[in-house]
């Protein structure tokens, strides 16, 4: 199966501002990720999760008043049991 080769930050370097508008929410059974990826995971018709490459993924929707563009905001990967958000959202 094709790697994805999407761009990987931890939440450390992204700003404080930014995860408060991600309003971030855990689930039961499911570790939130420190790491975060591009949209870019969000992106074509075959979804996989960037770290395991599995398809059985949930993609989370945003706000879609806040965010102009693409409203994904991470993805949940059922095989790694995280959330991964996505660093690239634009907000408004
Ligand atoms: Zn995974």
């Amino acid at each position: 199966m094709k790697k994805h080769t999407v761009k990987c930050m931890s939440v450390e370097e992204i700003s404080d501002e930014y995860l408060k508008k991600l309003n971030i929410h855990s689930r039961d059974g499911y570790e939130i990720s420190n790491k975060m990826f591009s949209q870019q995971v969000s992106w074509g018709e075959h979804v996989y999760c960037p770290e395991c490459n599995s398809v059985n993924i949930l993609v989370l929707k945003g706000d879609g008043f806040q965010i102009k563009g693409l409203d994904f905001i991470g993805i949940i990967c059922n095989d790694c049991k995280k959330i991964y958000y996505f660093y690239d959202v634009n907000f408004r």
